[in-house]
């Protein structure tokens, strides 16, 4: 086997780890470097079957189905195999008020962004030139497609395409067994069960092998740790320090459990349902066969019986039998994300609350720039390193920003955890700064300069609005004068989605037809 010791080129990748994060590791690099090929980059999957993954992980965004396109992955097969549905927006309960009984304010944060090619119509609906409606509905066709049950697409359409843009919400475990299949089958990755028992490392600082139970010592000149939370490689082995972000976000417990739905031809929302709590938020996600439930919460703020409860009441007779795990998670980063020949892809290289979906997001989007960028050689090594930790470290900050703005502009005051949430030093100054100048103007492009923003104006816009966040029109009617067109461009895209509906099958026909006529 050759190693960078003897050869100085990367000719082997070793991804530790067998969860989403691995495989979609490992099928990026496959997929990039050629592993089929004699010339190719050499790629191997190790995981555990002692060790399980984490399991969870059910909503996507849209970035997904380009990911899924270009790994040659048919959309319907997808489908079929991962009990996936489509997702479209996520709407939010109860977080812009105290819950009252029988009131549920809520807002969307859909996918389609809103329509900026004849301009942005953001200063006018602030101005109250809309129809007295939602930021989202003003704006947008899909609140309204999501508020129907609609899927986003008919059966006229090629994968991948859809009338709204989407996401999906899927089965985590199924969705690990597709992309091992389509990675050993299709892309060329060799595949090994086996348990690290220890990292071997070279005089140079380098790992040179890990030492399993089943393989002996597996060498390799670059190693991908997807190891979880566990950090096996770059946290235990390399000593890479782990930034706590509990400061900034405190959701550091999840209750998970899968429910049936009480008539199996129940309608499937095409959207995640975020349900705020006294302490947290549920996440409530359709499948076609099950829903998929869980309860985030802070445990500085609740204890973990309460937190049952709270979720118990939530599920009502449909959780009555269900199995609730607890699951602790670490919310923050590594300080570096690639040290010497190892890279650390997954819940291994941070994590936040899933309540956008980032998980998934960061891991394929840092999966891919490592295929990208791959280094030829060890000596280049740490140079393109450096540009992937600059990279990695200000995604998760941008990342803990949008999550943390959620809570720091809510209005509910009913318990100290959504208290505490709006204390000035629990805000990143950063994002502080951008809420200053919100004030007195809309976001705009220029507030997000990077090409590694994850989050863009569309999502900010729509979180920001949608939670009656106050931009001063004062200070912005005099640049936004045209009234009557964006009157007319209201009333267009309220026709605009009725016309839209008229097109789109219910959701969970929709997936019937796909399953069987796709
Ligand atoms: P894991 O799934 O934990 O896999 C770790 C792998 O490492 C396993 O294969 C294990 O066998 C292997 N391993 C560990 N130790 C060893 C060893 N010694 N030797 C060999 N192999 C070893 N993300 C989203 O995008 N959307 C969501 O809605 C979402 N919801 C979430 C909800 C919760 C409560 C949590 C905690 C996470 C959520 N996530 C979500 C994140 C999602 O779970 C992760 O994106 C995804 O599952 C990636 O996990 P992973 O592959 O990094 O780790």
């Amino acid at each position: 086997m050759a190693s960078a010791a003897t050869s100085g080129h990367i000719q082997h990748v070793l991804v530790v780890g067998g969860g989403t994060a691995g495989w979609l590791t490992a099928s990026h690099l496959a997929k990039k470097l050629r592993a089929r090929s004699p010339d190719g980059v050499r790629v191997t999957l190790l995981e555990s079957d002692n060790i399980p993954t984490i399991g969870v992980g059910e909503g996507t965004v849209p970035a997904i189905r380009q990911t899924l396109q270009y790994l040659g992955i048919s959309e319907t097969e997808f489908i079929r195999e991962c009990d996936a549905s489509f997702k479209q927006s996520i709407k939010f309960v109860d977080w812009v008020h105290n819950p009252v009984a029988g009131r549920s304010d809520y807002y969307h944060h859909v996918f389609d962004y809103p329509d900026t090619r004849r301009g942005d119509l953001t200063p006018y609906w602030l101005k109250q030139a809309g129809t007295g409606r939602s930021f989202v509905d003003a704006v947008s066709v899909q609140g309204l497609v999501c508020d129907r049950g609609l899927g986003p697409k008919n059966m006229t359409l090629p994968e991948y395409q859809g009338l709204t843009s989407y996401a999906y919400h899927l089965d985590a475990a199924k969705f690990a067994r597709l992309l091992t299949r389509h990675a050993v089958e299709e892309l060329g990755v060799r595949h090994l069960l086996g348990t690290v028992e220890q990292v071997r490392r070279s005089d140079d600082g380098d790992i040179a092998a890990v030492v399993t139970d089943r393989h002996g010592a597996l060498e390799a000149d670059l190693f991908v740790d997807c190891t979880g939370f566990a950090s096996l490689l770059l946290g235990q082995s390399l000593d890479v320090p782990f930034i706590d972000r509990t400061d900034v976000l405190f959701a550091d417990h999840a209750l998970a459990a899968q429910v049936p739905y009480g008539q199996m031809d129940a309608p499937i929302p095409s959207y995640t349902i975020s349900t705020a709590q006294e302490s947290g938020w549920i996440w409530d996600i359709g499948l076609p066969e099950r829903r998929g439930t869980g309860y985030v919460y802070s445990s500085a703020h609740t204890d973990h019986e309460r937190a049952e409860t709270v979720f118990r009441n939530y599920l009502g007779a449909a959780g009555e039998n269900a199995e609730v795990r607890r699951i602790p998670m670490k919310i923050g980063y590594r300080d570096r994300f690639w040290e010497r020949n190892c890279v650390a892809i997954g819940l291994s290289q941070g994590f936040v609350e899933p309540l956008e979906a980032t998980g998934i997001l960061v891991y394929d989007a840092t999966a891919k720039m490592l295929a990208d960028t791959f280094p030829a050689n060890r000596e280049v090594m740490s140079t393109v390193a450096a540009q992937f930790n600059r990279h990695v470290r200000y995604a998760w900050e941008r990342v803990i920003e949008f999550i943390k703005l959620h809570y720091c502009i809510s209005q509910r005051t009913d318990s100290d955890f959504w208290l505490d949430n709006r204390a000035a030093e629990s805000i990143p100054e950063a994002l502080r700064e951008k809420l200053a100048l919100w004030r007195c103007q809309p976001p705009s492009d220029y507030d997000f300069p990077s090409k590694m923003e994850i989050f863009n104006l569309p999502n900010y816009l729509y979180v920001l609005y949608g939670m009656d966040f106050v931009t001063s029109a004062a200070h912005i009617s005099n640049r936004f004068a045209d009234d009557d067109n964006a009157l007319a461009r209201f009333v267009e895209i309220e026709a605009g989605a009725r016309q839209l509906c008229e097109q789109l099958p219910a959701h969970r026909e929709l997936i019937r037809k796909i399953k069987q006529f796709g």
